[in-house]
């Protein structure tokens, strides 16, 4: 299947790691021009290099805290500069903080205000003109299968997640004329080092092992395991493409069947 988006220019957030490593590299596999960023620059250069090893084309890499206003807008003005303008963003975050409502302060909240939801609002308006000028563009948030199905001791991405989801909807609505898609990708879990962390965060909570809670994080999901960030990647990338120039303001979860509901 020809994507037809070879030569995109494409801006995938926080992607030194798990999905959004994986990310990059299914595009860079399509023939994109591929920029990544993150706040770690050994983590970066050290992602770099394994694509590079992979013999795939070098991305380009900013370090870039996706918290900081000034961090994205300098992100954007690298990539634009390099490539002439960025085609498709992938709006990745790294997961908030878990924990019960009774455990989180305004400090919490504001936190992953700032990684959740602004980090999304800010790159998506500093690629909008471009994509407007361009009559073309794509942008994917990767939310959590937590808008469909609240995950316990995850309040924080719980909500954050939802005000993404309702965002990408409303928005999709006033670009839709400038084939301007936008999209969410709802992953379920899959096996990053997110994940490890969270199950041995609970494992020191529950006394089992995190293997433990692994596999039955896995037996719980009809599939019988869990996701991989290429699985969750190949979607991402269907998506950006100019065969799904049709599919806007949807939310697509990726999840092994592990979502109950029927929408
Ligand atoms: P991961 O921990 O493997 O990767 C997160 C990436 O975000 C890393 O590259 C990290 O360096 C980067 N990052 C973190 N904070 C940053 C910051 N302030 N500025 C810039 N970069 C930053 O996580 P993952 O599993 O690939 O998850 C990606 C997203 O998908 C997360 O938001 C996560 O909550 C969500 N998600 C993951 C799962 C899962 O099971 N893995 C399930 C549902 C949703």
């Amino acid at each position: 299947m020809d994507l037809k988006i070879d030569n995109k220019t494409v801006l995938v957030t926080a992607a030194s790691s798990g999905i959004g490593k994986a990310t990059a590299i299914s595009f860079l596999k399509e023939g994109c021009n591929v920029a990544i960023c993150s706040r770690n620059k050994e983590n970066l250069l050290k992602t770099v290099t394994e694509i590079a090893e992979a013999n795939l084309p070098e991305p380009a890499w900013i370090v870039c805290d996706i918290n900081k206003e000034k961090d994205i807008e300098n992100t954007i003005r690298v990539v634009t500069e390099s490539y002439g303008g960025i085609d498709i963003l992938v709006n990745n975050c790294g997961g908030p903080p878990a924990g019960y409502f009774e455990n989180l302060k305004d400090e919490d909240w504001k936190f992953a205000f700032n990684q959740v939801l602004m980090s999304a609002v800010r790159f998506t308006r500093g690629v909008l003109p471009g994509m407007k000028k361009n009559n073309w563009g794509r942008i994917i948030n990767i939310t959590s299968l937590s808008v469909k199905q609240p995950v316990d001791n995850l309040i924080l991405s719980n909500s954050l997640r939802n005000a993404v989801t309702a965002m990408a909807k409303t928005l999709s609505n006033e670009t839709g004329e400038k084939n301007i898609t936008i999209n969410n990708v709802a992953p379920g879990y899959t096996l990053t080092s997110r994940l490890y962390e969270l199950a041995v965060e609970k494992a020191k909570k529950s006394g089992e092992s995190h293997e433990h809670i692994l596999a039955s994080m896995a037996n719980a999901v009809p599939m019988k395991r869990l996701g991989k960030p290429e699985e969750i990647a190949s979607l991402v990338t269907f998506l950006a493409s100019d065969l799904a120039g049709y599919i806007t303001g949807t939310t697509i979860q990726i999840d092994g069947g592990i979502i109950k509901s029927t929408y």
